[in-house]
């Protein structure tokens, strides 16, 4: 095996992948008993600390990934579940009809300031672009 076909076969963290210097690790754990608006196997939902919008809720993936850039091919799985829980939240919540916006900030260009992949869905109000 090349080290090409390492990477596109091997996620980027094991499943149990778990940084206790991680706030979203943490938070994924339960540490906190953070109220999770939608949990599975892979990822849970949450309402962010400072909201930006009326609604605004992280997604992570519940193992450390420190960003989309991190990611792996192998990894795909992963992200169609975390933006299929984004879907799943926003309606949940009732803005799937009035729409919603998903960010993935990544690295520092990108303004992310949590090293731990999530997913932001804002909504309840018209949101502006392009975006600061
Ligand atoms: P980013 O700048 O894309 O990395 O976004 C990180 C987000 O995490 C920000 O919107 C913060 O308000 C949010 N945040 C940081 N710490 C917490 C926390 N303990 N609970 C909920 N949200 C948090």
């Amino acid at each position: 095996m090349s080290d090409q076909d390492h990477l596109t076969t091997q996620p980027s963290s094991p499943a149990s992948s778990h940084d206790p210097q991680c706030i979203f690790c943490r938070i994924a754990r339960g540490d906190f008993g953070t109220v999770f608006l939608h949990q599975d196997q892979d990822v849970v939902a949450f309402a962010d600390l400072h909201p930006q919008a009326p609604v605004h809720v992280l997604v992570i993936p519940r193992r450390h990934v420190a960003s989309l850039a991190d990611t792996a091919p192998a990894d795909n799985a992963l992200l169609g579940r975390l933006l299929a829980a984004v879907r799943s939240v926003a309606a949940q919540l009732g803005v799937a009809a009035t729409g919603y916006r998903t960010v993935l900030n990544t690295g520092s260009d990108g303004g992310q300031s949590v090293h731990h992949l999530h997913a932001h869905l804002l909504a309840g109000r018209s949101l502006g672009w392009p975006p600061g």
